[in-house]
């Protein structure tokens, strides 16, 4: 990938591209898998509840909290990992470089 020259200091040196996108992204993602895991959370509750019911009462609380923790774990993990990709893509569509020196935002 070829960087731009910053317009400051006339170097490429310290010019890299800008990872706001990517933050940003993987934090909007993480809360949006974490919403989404929540409705993973109460179908996993009902699939855990229905499994330890074979072992009574008891087995069917514990399945329970067990298929809700894994739900929203899965949930809230896979949503940052979307989203941290389409942080990525709109980096690379805005073509924001920033100088480490100067700290000047390149349009590349
Ligand atoms: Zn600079």
């Amino acid at each position: 990938m070829v960087r731009p020259i910053c317009p400051k200091c006339h170097s490429s040196e310290f010019v890299v591209e800008s990872r706001t996108g990517k933050k940003v992204g993987t934090g909007v993602g993480t809360v949006a898998g974490g919403v989404a895991g929540y409705t993973g959370a109460v179908g996993g509750m009902e699939a855990g509840a229905a499994i330890g019911s074979f072992l009574g009462p008891v087995g069917a609380i514990a399945g329970g909290a067990i298929g809700g923790l894994m739900g929203a774990l899965v949930g809230a993990s896979a949503g940052g990992a979307v989203g941290y990709k389409v942080g990525e893509s709109i980096d690379e569509a805005r073509m924001v470089y920033v100088c480490n020196k100067c700290h000047t935002e390149i349009q590349g």
